[in-house]
């Protein structure tokens, strides 16, 4: 199920993901942008776990987890991916205030998510940013949860297509953050930020029971 207990699963499983890849997410990012984006993002969650370690009474909805995880991001993370994420939290906090999740509802937090890095990054599909793996996401979760799949199922599916989403970043050129200022020598390269989104999604995935 996916309940509050899952959600500071998840988190934790990100934050764990996060330290052990970062150099990946940094090389990805020195190909594209300024080296900085795994370290960015280590640094968030390594907050948002101390955060969630020094918790006196246990949250009572998943809202409370993540936005708990979108105030640490916002105040921790430097760069674009710090107000994204927060944002996307964010949205998603209030989109998940409840302490269980169904298909529907796991599906509602994904588009939330989604609808915060759009509100805020003003870039669509296709510009080389998380948005490309965000969207695809929200469509496969939205497709899921229309089939009545369980919450389990639709983060799945959204992971699976933030992966492929993720991967097809390679052979767009970048028109929004840092990397549109390479042009045409941004293609041939994975976004960072689409990658992230990914494990973000992955690590919810496989810490549903
Ligand atoms: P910075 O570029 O400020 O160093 P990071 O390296 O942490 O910040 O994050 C870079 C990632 O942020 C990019 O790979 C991209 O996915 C994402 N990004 C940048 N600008 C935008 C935007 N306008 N909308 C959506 N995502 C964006
Ligand atoms: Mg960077
Ligand atoms: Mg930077």
């Amino acid at each position: 199920t996916a309940d509050v207990q899952w959600s500071l699963s998840w988190i934790r499983d990100v934050a764990a993901r996060v330290s052990e890849r970062k150099s990946e997410f940094t090389t990805l990012d020195r190909e594209i942008g300024d080296a900085d984006h795994g370290e960015n993002l280590n640094r968030g969650f390594t907050a948002v776990v101390e955060r969630i370690d020094g918790l006196e009474q246990p949250p009572g909805t998943i809202g409370d987890v993540l936005k708990l995880v979108a105030t640490t991001l916002m105040s921790t993370v430097g760069g674009a991916s710090g107000p994204l994420y927060g944002t996307a939290f964010l949205r998603a906090s209030k989109a998940a205030a409840v302490p269980e999740l169904d298909g529907q509802a796991a599906s509602a937090l994904i588009s939330a998510a989604l609808e915060g890095v759009s509100t805020r990054g003003k870039a669509v599909v296709g510009e080389k940013t998380m948005i490309d793996a965000w969207a695809p996401a929200a469509a496969a979760a939205a497709q899921s949860a229309e089939n009545g799949e369980d919450a389990a199922q639709v983060f799945a599916a959204a992971a699976q297509a933030a992966a492929q989403g993720a991967e097809e970043t390679i052979e767009l050129k970048a028109t929004k953050g840092r990397a549109s200022y390479l042009g045409e020598r941004s293609v041939g390269h994975k976004d960072p930020g689409a990658t992230t989104t990914a494990l973000i999604l992955e690590s919810a995935a496989r810490t549903v029971q």
